[in-house]
C-alpha cells in the first residue's frame, strides 16, 4: 500500500519562515533496507524536487528545512529500496503549505540601523521587562517577539572571558535563529548597550560594575528553532578589567539564581556554556578562578548542563581542550564540546570572490545548527539542586568565618596559657633556688657529766676542762704521771693545751664535748620564695581558670569544625563543583598584583585576602589550634597536679 497524503503536523510545532514538521500515514511497517523520499513542489510553476537526498527517512515524519518564507509548497511521499533502488509508488500531493512571512523583514522594519558599511548592522528591538531590573546586583531582562504559554523554553548561560569571543557569538546565535543567511544585506545585533555604557567603554573607566542580562527570544520570532531561547550574557571577565571584578560577576550570578523576587530570578538553567578561545593552550588563574567558582555554584545534577563552546575555532583539534583535559578535577567538559567560527557573521558579503567567508559563515551556520539541536534534547534542569547547593555553601561560609575568629581567639589563648605555665615554671624555679632559707649553725659546748658511783676514775685537766682519759686505772692525783695519755716528759697528749700532768686531777666528772646545732633563716631567702609561692598561687588558679575556658573554646571549635565536615561533605555530596582548588593562586595573584598597583585601598584588600586564604585553610588551622590546645591543657594539668607536692611545709 501507499503512504497516506502528507499533511502538516501542528502537534508538536508551528510553520515557520523556513520549516516545519511534515507527517504522514504509515500504511505499512518499512523494511530495514526501506526509507521514504519526499518530493516537494513550488506552487504554482515550481518543479518536482527530491528533498534531502542524504538523509535516510525510516519514520513516518520528517522537519522540512530551507524552505523560501512566505512561499506556498507541496509535497509527496514514496517507499525506495536501498538494495534494488526500486521506487515505489507516490503518495498523494498534501494540501498546499504556505511557509511564514520572513522574520528578518518583520524585524528589520523595527531595527535600528547601526552600521551603514559592509552588510548593514541593525540593532534588534529588544523590550526591556521593566520589574526585572535589579539595579542592586546589575541584572537585567529584555525579550524579542511575544511568547506562547506551551512555547519549550530554554535559558542559556554564556560565560567567558573579555575576548573570548562571547559578544560576537551570541549575535552569531541571534542571527542563526532568526534565520539570516549569508546572501541577505542585514545581520542583526542583541548585545545591548546602554548610551552609559557605551560611554564608559570608551572611556576606559572599567571599574564599574556591568550588567547580566538576559535575551528572551521568543519562538514567533525565531526561524531556524522551534522553541524560545533566553541567552543570558554575562559581563567578560579577566586580569585587564581588574581582578576583583572578577568575584563581583560570579556573586551577581549567584544572585540572578537566588533572587527572591520572581521577575528578577532566573528557576531553570538547559545549558551553563563556557566560551573558550580554540587557540589557548593554557587557561590562566583567573578562568580558572572564574570557571571553578561559576561551577561551584550548581548541584551535580547539571553534570549534563555545562557545556564548553570553542570560539576561534579552524577545524582542527582546538588546542584549549588540552587545557581543559589538564584543569583537574573539574566537571568542563572536553570530550564533548561545540565548535564556533563567527568570523563570517559580520563580514562584507558583496565580494564575488568571498568564497572563503562564505565557507566560515556556512560552517557558523551548522555549528549553531548542531549546538540548538542539542540544546532541545538536554533536559532542562531546575536550580533547587542549586539553591540547596547555594544555601549549604553560604553557611559553610558562615561557619568558617566563625570559627576563624574562634581560632583566633583561640590560638590568643593558648599564647596566654603558654605565658602562664612559663611565669609558674619561674615561680616555681624561683621557689627551688630559695627553699633553704634556714640554716643551722653548730656550735660546741662542754658539758659536765657526773659520774660518781660508777668506780670510775678519771684524768681530767682542770687548766683544760677537758677529760683527758676516761676510764683511768690511775685513781689518785700523784700517780697522773703514769697516766697512759702522758708523754714522757708528763705532758698529756689529749687536752688541748698539752699540759703538765700536775694539772690532771681524777674527778667525779667527765668533760664532754657536745655539738649544739641553732637553726637560723636567711630573711632574704625566705622573702623571695615567699614571694614566688604567693605569685605561683595566683598563676595556679590563673593556669586553671585558663584550662577550663580553653576546654571551653575547644568545644566550640569542635562543635564547629564539625558543622564544617557536614557542609563540606554535604558539598561532596551534591555539588557540581565542591571546592574551589584554583582559589589559592588565584589569590596569590591577586595579592601580587595588589602589591605591584597599589591602587587606593589596596592594603584593606590585601587583608581580605589574607583572611579569603585563611578561609581555605580553616579546617587545617583548626586542626592546628586543637593539637596545640591539647598539649598546652596537658602541661598546665601536669602542673596543677604537681602543684601540692612541692610546698614548703613549714613556711613561718
Ligand atoms: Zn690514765
Ligand atoms: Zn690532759
Ligand atoms: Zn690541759
Amino acid at each position: 500500500m501507499l503512504p497516506g497524503k502528507p499533511y502538516l503536523s501542528l502537534a508538536d510545532t508551528k510553520v515557520k519562515e523556513n520549516s516545519f514538521v511534515l507527517r504522514w500515514d504509515e500504511h505499512k511497517p518499512l523494511k530495514s533496507y526501506e526509507f521514504y523520499q519526499v518530493k516537494y513542489r513550488q506552487i504554482p510553476n515550481g518543479k518536482w524536487l527530491i528533498y534531502d537526498r542524504d538523509t535516510s527517512i525510516s519514520v513516518p515524519s520528517t522537519r522540512i528545512h530551507g524552505l523560501k518564507p512566505d512561499t506556498a509548497y507541496t509535497f509527496k511521499v514514496r517507499i525506495t529500496n536501498s538494495i534494488t533502488s526500486q521506487e515505489e509508488q507516490f503518495s498523494k500531493e498534501s494540501e498546499v503549505i504556505k511557509t511564514k512571512k520572513s522574520t528578518t523583514d518583520f524585524l528589520l522594519s523595527r531595527s535600528e540601523l547601526v552600521q551603514q558599511n559592509g552588510p548593514r548592522i541593525y540593532m534588534l528591538p529588544v523590550r526591556e521587562i521593566e520589574p526585572a531590573r535589579d539595579k542592586i546586583h546589575f541584572t537585567r531582562k529584555y525579550t524579542l517577539g511575544s511568547g506562547g504559554k506551551d512555547d519549550i523554553k530554554k535559558t542559556v548561560l554564556m560565560v567567558g572571558s573579555t575576548g573570548s569571543g562571547k559578544s560576537t557569538l551570541i549575535n552569531a546565535m541571534v542571527n542563526y535563529i532568526l534565520g539570516v543567511n549569508w546572501e541577505d544585506p542585514c545581520r542583526f545585533k542583541l548585545v545591548h548597550l546602554d548610551k552609559n555604557e557605551n560611554n564608559s567603554l570608551k572611556s576606559q573607566a572599567n571599574s564599574q560594575t556591568e550588567w547580566i542580562t538576559s535575551y528572551t527570544i521568543y519562538n514567533d520570532v525565531s526561524s531556524r528553532i522551534d522553541f524560545s531561547v533566553t541567552l543570558i550574557d554575562t559581563p567578560g571577565f579577566g586580569d585587564t578589567k581588574g581582578l576583583d571584578q572578577d568575584s563581583k560577576i560570579v556573586s551577581q550570578i549567584e544572585r540572578l539564581f537566588t533572587a527572591a523576587n520572581t521577575s528578577i530570578s532566573i528557576k531553570t538553567i538547559d545549558a551553563v556554556c563556557f566560551i573558550l578561545k580554540a587557540p589557548d593552550a593554557r587557561l590562566t588563574e583567573s578562568q580558572k578562578y572564574i570557571f571553578e567558582s561559576i561551577l561551584a555554584l550548581f548541584g551535580n545534577d547539571m553534570r549534563e548542563n555545562i557545556y564548553s563552546l570553542i570560539t576561534f575555532a579552524d577545524g582542527q583539534i582546538p588546542p584549549v581542550l588540552s587545557s581543559l583535559a589538564a584543569f583537574d578535577g573539574s566537571p568542563l567538559p572536553f570530550n564533548t564540546y561545540f565548535t564556533f567560527n563567527n568570523s563570517a557573521f559580520f563580514v562584507d558579503n558583496r565580494n564575488e570572490n568571498n568564497t572563503f567567508s562564505k565557507r566560515f559563515w556556512d560552517m557558523g551556520i551548522t555549528s549553531c545548527e548542531v549546538f540548538f539541536r542539542s540544546l532541545k534534547e538536554i533536559k532542562t534542569a531546575n536550580l533547587s539542586l542549586t539553591s540547596n547547593v547555594l544555601f549549604t555553601r553560604t553557611e559553610l561560609n558562615s561557619t568558617s568565618n566563625l570559627l576563624l575568629n574562634e581560632i583566633e581567639f583561640g590560638f590568643d589563648k593558648v599564647r596566654i596559657l603558654k605565658n602562664v605555665i612559663e611565669e609558674f615554671r619561674e615561680c616555681t624555679k624561683m621557689m627551688k633556688d630559695n627553699e633553704n632559707f634556714h640554716y643551722t649553725v653548730q656550735e660546741s659546748r662542754n658539758k659536765k657529766i657526773d659520774i660518781s658511783g660508777q668506780g670510775i676514775h678519771t684524768t681530767t685537766c682542770l687548766n683544760c676542762s677537758f677529760t683527758c682519759h676516761e676510764n683511768c686505772s690511775k685513781s689518785k692525783d700523784e700517780e697522773k704521771r703514769d697516766c697512759s695519755v702522758m708523754d714522757q716528759n708528763g705532758k698529756c697528749t689529749k687536752c688541748p693545751n698539752n699540759c703538765i700532768w700536775q694539772d690532771h686531777s681524777n674527778t667525779h666528772f667527765i668533760f664532754k664535748k657536745e655539738l649544739i646545732s641553732t637553726r637560723m633563716t636567711y630573711e632574704s631567702m625566705l622573702l623571695s620564695y615567699r614571694k614566688a609561692f604567693i605569685k605561683r598561687s595566683s598563676k595556679a588558679r590563673k593556669l586553671a581558670e585558663t584550662r577550663n575556658e580553653m576546654l571551653q573554646i575547644k568545644s566550640n571549635l569542635l562543635i564547629q569544625k564539625e558543622k564544617i565536615e557536614t557542609n563540606t561533605n554535604k558539598l561532596k555530596e551534591i555539588a557540581l563543583q565542591p571546592e574551589i582548588k584554583s582559589i589559592s593562586p588565584y589569590i596569590d595573584l591577586l595579592k601580587e598584583s595588589e602589591l605591584r598597583e597599589k591602587k587606593p585601598g589596596f592594603n584593606q584588600r590585601l587583608e581580605q585576602l589574607q583572611k579569603a586564604k585563611k578561609q581555605i585553610l580553616v579546617r587545617k588551622l583548626c586542626t592546628e589550634c586543637i593539637s596545640e590546645f591539647d598539649s598546652a591543657l596537658q602541661t598546665a594539668n601536669e602542673l596543677l597536679i604537681l602543684d601540692t607536692s612541692i610546698l614548703h611545709t613549714d613556711l613561718n
